[in-house]
């Protein structure tokens, strides 16, 4: 056995790369294992590729709008190739970001696969196959997750799932997306956007489930008024390969549909990516859902942790890293930090964008809290209406004059909840908000109602 580490890390997804970095700024010895990208599923197949894509449909579906600001644009048109370029680019800017701060931090890096053998060794292979044994103080699990594809379908050049849809190559003209989760819907604003033919297909009543209905029924509109077909509380029945692409038979509301498309796009959720036979070597508790851990990200064998997807629950990047800060904070002996899910903010990247953190109305008045619910409009602020936003609207939950939650839907969603999200976590009250000098004119005077 060679080498003695305070911790090594397997997988280098924002989860891994977070605890990396904390970790040996803190003077720890530590080695991060990654089998494919630095960056993880964030960068290669997730959050990174996803908004370089999408930002290239926002480009383009906003030239319409611009005939009512006095610009006249003819021949726009769509080059899938230059688009593929900047999403290329983007996830290769993100990847050397991530080697970049491994290196920074001074982490050591092996590319290869990692595997427990105990609560203090990981065995490392390269892609010879070539393995050496490490020991090490501490381990953490950040695995991450892979597409979940039900079970009747056969994958192929046509019926995709996330991953395999970021490496066509060319704009298909129709497109089935098989659920209406945040990945299902981003993908249907990126393809319509760009004047794909789109069916969306969702087993449940509403797109979106989990969020506020109000917002989902906004954004449902808008992904109509792009010539969007939402078939909700739709069964998928089957998918199969035809000569020039696929055809979809489901069951909607009793009735039979037939839906045909160049390809099919899966997006029925992501499971934790759960190597079984090592977690039950090891005696690693852990349900389908994910990895099981404690307040400090410890799973239940001792100095052995696990951050990221692998835990399930909300499957977004800003969630691993918060969880291996904490886990960070445990390993180094600072307990300082603690990780609470509520206060992880979540946003659909779709055009308008939802955004959310803390308890949306209808979370709160399960739970029995009276709450106050204060509404501000996109129409009512100056600069959504010069820059030609379209509608939205910021909805504030109060639970005895604290801010609880908030939920928006509208453009620069994401960027709005931000400040919001600091709001909730550190439990501000109306009082406090009101020191809060928002600059004029901007989209963050959206707030000044909530000030009241
Ligand atoms: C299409 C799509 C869009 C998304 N958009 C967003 C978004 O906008 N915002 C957001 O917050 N989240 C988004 N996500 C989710 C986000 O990508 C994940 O939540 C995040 O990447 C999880 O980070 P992680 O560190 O847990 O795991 P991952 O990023 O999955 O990284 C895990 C890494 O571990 C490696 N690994 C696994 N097993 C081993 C092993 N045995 N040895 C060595 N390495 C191993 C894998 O190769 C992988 O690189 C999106 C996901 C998808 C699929």
């Amino acid at each position: 056995m060679s080498e003695k580490y305070d911790l090594i890390i397997i997988g280098g997804g924002p989860g891994g790369l977070a605890a990396a970095e904390l970790v040996t700024a803190k003077k720890k010895r530590v080695l991060i294992i990654e089998k494919d990208g630095w960056g993880g599923t964030c960068t290669h197949h997730g959050c990174i590729p996803t908004k370089a894509l999408l930002s290239c449909s926002k480009y383009y579906a906003d030239l319409k709008k611009l005939k009512r600001l006095g610009i006249n644009i003819t021949d726009a048109s769509v080059d899938f190739s230059t688009i593929k370029k900047h999403q290329q680019q983007i996830v290769k800017v993100s990847a050397l970001g991530a080697q970049k701060i491994l290196t920074d931090a001074g982490v050591e890096t092996k590319q290869g696969t990692g595997e427990i053998i105990s609560s203090s060794e990981v065995r490392f292979t390269d892609s010879s196959g070539k393995n050496e044994i490490f020991s090490t103080q501490n381990i953490i699990i950040a695995w991450g997750s892979v597409p979940q594809v039900l079970p009747e379908i056969n994958l192929s050049d046509h019926v995709l799932t996330s991953d395999g849809i970021l490496n066509l190559n060319l704009l298909p003209a129709s497109i089935v997306i098989v659920g209406g989760s945040f990945i299902g819907v981003e993908f249907a604003t990126f393809f319509a956007e760009l004047g794909v033919k789109v069916n969306l297909v969702e087993l449940l009543e509403q797109i979106l489930p989990n969020e506020d209905q109000e917002t989902v029924d906004l954004l449902r509109q808008e992904l109509i008024r792009w010539g969007i077909n939402i078939h909700t509380s739709t069964k998928l029945e089957s998918l199969k390969n035809t000569d020039s692409g696929v055809v979809v038979q489901a069951k909607k509301n009793g009735e039979q549909l037939e839906l045909n498309a160049e390809c099919a796009l899966l997006c029925t959720g992501r499971k934790p990516l759960l190597h079984s036979k090592e977690l039950d070597e090891l005696g690693i508790e852990y349900t389908k859902a994910g990895i099981k851990i404690d307040e400090n990200m410890m799973t239940n064998v001792a100095s052995i942790y696990a951050v990221g997807d692998v835990t399930g629950g909300m499957m977004l990047a800003h969630r691993a890293t918060q969880q291996a800060k904490v886990a960070a904070g445990h390993i180094c002996g600072d307990g300082t930090l603690n990780y609470n899910e509520k206060f992880i903010p979540s946003v659909v990247y779709s055009h308008p964008q939802i955004a959310r953190v803390g308890l949306m109305q209808k979370q709160a008045e399960a739970e029995g809290l009276s709450v106050e619910v204060v509404k501000s409009s996109y129409s009512a602020n100056i600069i959504a209406r010069a820059e030609l936003m379209g509608q939205g609207f910021v909805k504030a939950i109060f639970h005895q004059d604290k801010l609880i939650g908030a939920t928006i839907v509208g453009d620069h969603a994401a960027e709005l909840i931000t400040p919001l999200a600091l709001a909730v976590s550190n439990g501000l009250t109306k009082k406090q908000l009101r020191s809060w000098v928002i600059p004029h004119p901007t989209l963050s005077e959206i707030f000044v109602p909530l000030l009241g």
